[in-house]
């Protein structure tokens, strides 16, 4: 039974055809009709399939014809993004195989490397593929000779592909069936690798789990050993692909399970499953605690719609286990939460689905990371909150995240690229070819440095053509300050910022800068003013407007008048009102937008 079991996973760089692949798939075994119109069935959030990413993984049971036996492929479809790079590797560590999926048009990208070697290191049987045979643009010779020199494959194990047009698919599910192992018999204690969850409103957290040795049932009772908390298995069952009940998963079987478990924060990607009775001693290993880097407040536009936020939030997190979040209040916007992210496209995603699911308008404040503090009586502390971060001489000495950025650059964007690199105090580690006109070059850097419009920023330098992957590595150092922002005297502690010494100068201008641009003009002259430690370093004066802009519409025009008049409203409906003066709502994402 097990001999005709394959686990396997798609792995690839953003955009080239990892959802198209798997839709090929499920058509080819006959899980999905033909052009059923379902574009990318595996990506089901709306958010998800608008940008092209896959946040979550959801797994498949697919039956496959091989020389008339049939196999069990289960496909675990891994979340295609930097932030999400613990659950691309709790997926893989739940396989035994991984298509390496290589666009032809674009050849070996950044996140083609870190995946490649993640895949590595977890021992994977590796197939790669080069897809989009079919465009018209693709190199389909020397994207061989980057895997072939790069990659250390030889030339036969590489299978040609268009997910598209369908060429090469069987081929790679014959691959599949050939080379990938079939998984471990394993009747030891059962133990089961927790790689996803959901929530299900009449079922409550349904498990994602990969079975490793022994076998679980329902009525068992068992425990998550990270946590130690005991359930009663209440079933088990397949993805093919929607749910359905199957009597028992034992050791080789990916599968869900549920028992009981409310809140989906109880069980953790990583975690492993284990029998409360004769269970085993040891977890799977490779398990740990997710913790958000990234932070930053959301605060309603509007102070009545709190509550509903607080409502909007909770049932959020029933789906999300990676976003946390606190009360947090601010002098100029009211209640709100501070919220901890795993990088900017969660954030983004949050913000996104609070805001169209839920129709909130809200104010994010600019993303910023932890900070840890060595105080001067020898304790330390973590800051997710700029407007928390002591003054000079109240502290020893500060730390902020680093990260290790790998960036695959065209070679005639070389110099562009380390330049914005060193900008953003990058310490180059590495550089290597790959093929004959492509750089790797490895930057070690400030997460701060990283998280606002790097990717934006490398993506402009280089035409597009660069591309970034990057992975926490250590806390360092930095002589940080604390800017904060007065508008018309008034302190705007949702505009404080944490920057470096040597900087804040330059900051400070460039801020105030961009405030006087995106603050409209008022009744009244409106200062706007940049301090550290209650000295003001940086000032701009926004001009005051005469009279209303009704006043453009002399005559009798009504009608023009109260449109007027509604547009108006409707503008100040995006904007929070400090002290006297209303500031729009993109005002303080805008304030860390670099030039
Ligand atoms: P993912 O980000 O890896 O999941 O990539 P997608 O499957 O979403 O594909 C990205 C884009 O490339 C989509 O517009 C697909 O239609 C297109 N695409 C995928 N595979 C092929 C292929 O073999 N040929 C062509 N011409 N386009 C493809
Ligand atoms: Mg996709």
């Amino acid at each position: 039974m097990h001999s005709r079991i394959r686990n396997f996973c798609i792995i690839a760089h953003i955009d080239h055809g990892k959802s198209t692949l798997a839709d090929r798939f499920l058509e080819i075994t006959g899980v999905l009709a033909p052009e059923a119109g379902a574009q990318q069935f595996l990506d089901s959030m709306d958010i998800e399939r608008e940008r092209g990413i896959t946040i979550k993984s959801h797994p498949v049971t697919l039956n496959y014809e091989y020389r008339d036996e049939t196999y069990t492929l289960n496909l675990l479809d891994t979340p295609g993004h930097v932030d999400f790079t613990y659950e691309v590797s709790r997926s893989l560590a739940a396989c035994e195989g991984a298509l390496l999926l290589v666009d032809a048009s674009q050849g070996i990208e950044a996140q083609t490397l870190s995946n490649f070697y993640m895949a590595f290191e977890h021992d994977l049987v590796i197939i790669p593929i080069v897809n989009k045979i079919d465009m018209p643009q693709a190199d389909v010779e020397g994207t061989i000779d980057q895997i072939v020199k790069d990659l250390g494959f030889s030339r036969e194990e590489i299978v040609l592909a268009s997910a598209k047009d369908g060429r090469g698919v069987r081929e790679v599910l014959d691959r599949v069936v050939e080379h990938v192992p079939p998984p471990k018999d394993d009747s030891g204690p059962l133990r089961c690798l927790i790689f996803d969850s959901h929530f299900d409103t009449y079922r409550g957290v349904v498990v994602h789990v990969r079975v490793f040795s022994g076998k679980i049932e329902p009525d068992d009772r068992v425990r998550l050993m990270s946590s130690g908390m005991e359930y009663r298995v209440e079933e088990t069952g397949l993805f093919k692909p929607q749910m359905s009940v199957n009597k028992g998963l034992s050791a080789g079987e990916v599968g869900y399970v549920i028992s009981g478990i409310k809140e989906i924060r109880q069980t953790r990607v990583g975690d492993t499953i284990t029998h409360v009775s004769g269970g085993a001693k040891e977890p799977l290993a490779g398990y740990r605690e997710v913790k958000p880097m990234v932070y930053s407040s959301i605060y309603p536009t509007s102070a009545d719609d709190f509550e509903e936020l607080t409502r909007s939030m909770e049932k959020l997190r029933l789906n999300d286990s990676s976003l946390v979040y606190e009360p947090d209040s601010s002098t100029a916007l009211g209640f709100g939460f501070r919220c901890g992210f795993l990088g900017l496209l969660h954030l983004e995603v949050v913000q996104e689905r609070l805001e169209r699911e839920f129709g909130l308008s809200l104010v994010i404040t600019a993303p910023s990371t932890k900070i840890r503090v060595a105080w001067i009586n020898g304790t330390s502390g973590i800051i997710n909150n700029p407007v928390n971060f002591p003054d000079t001489g109240k502290f020893e000495h500060a730390e902020e995240p680093f990260v290790r950025a790998t960036i695959v650059t065209p070679e005639e964007y070389i110099g562009n690229v380390m330049q914005l690199a060193i900008s953003r105090h990058g310490i180059q580690v590495s550089m290597s070819y790959i093929g004959v006109k492509r750089v790797e070059v490895e930057y070690d850097m400030p997460l701060s440095e990283v998280i606002y419009d790097f990717h934006d920023r490398l993506k402009s330098v280089s035409r597009g053509y660069a591309s970034l992957d990057y992975e926490y590595i250590d806390y360092r150092s930095a002589d940080l300050v604390r800017l904060d922002i007065l508008v018309n005297g008034k302190q705007v502690d949702a505009l404080s910022q944490i920057v470096r010494r040597e900087r804040a100068y330059e900051r400070a201008r460039e801020i105030v800068r961009k405030l006087k641009a995106e603050i409209p003009r008022h009744l009244f002259k409106v200062a706007v003013q940049a301090a550290i430690g209650g000295q003001i370093i940086a000032r701009e004066t926004i001009g005051a407007v005469g009279k209303n802009v009704t006043a453009k519409c002399y005559g009798g025009d009504i009608t023009r008048k109260r449109k007027l008049i509604e547009r108006q409203k409707e503008g100040k409906k995006r904007m929070k009102r400090v002290g006297n003066v209303d500031i729009p709502q993109q005002a303080f994402m805008a304030v860390l937008k670099r030039e």
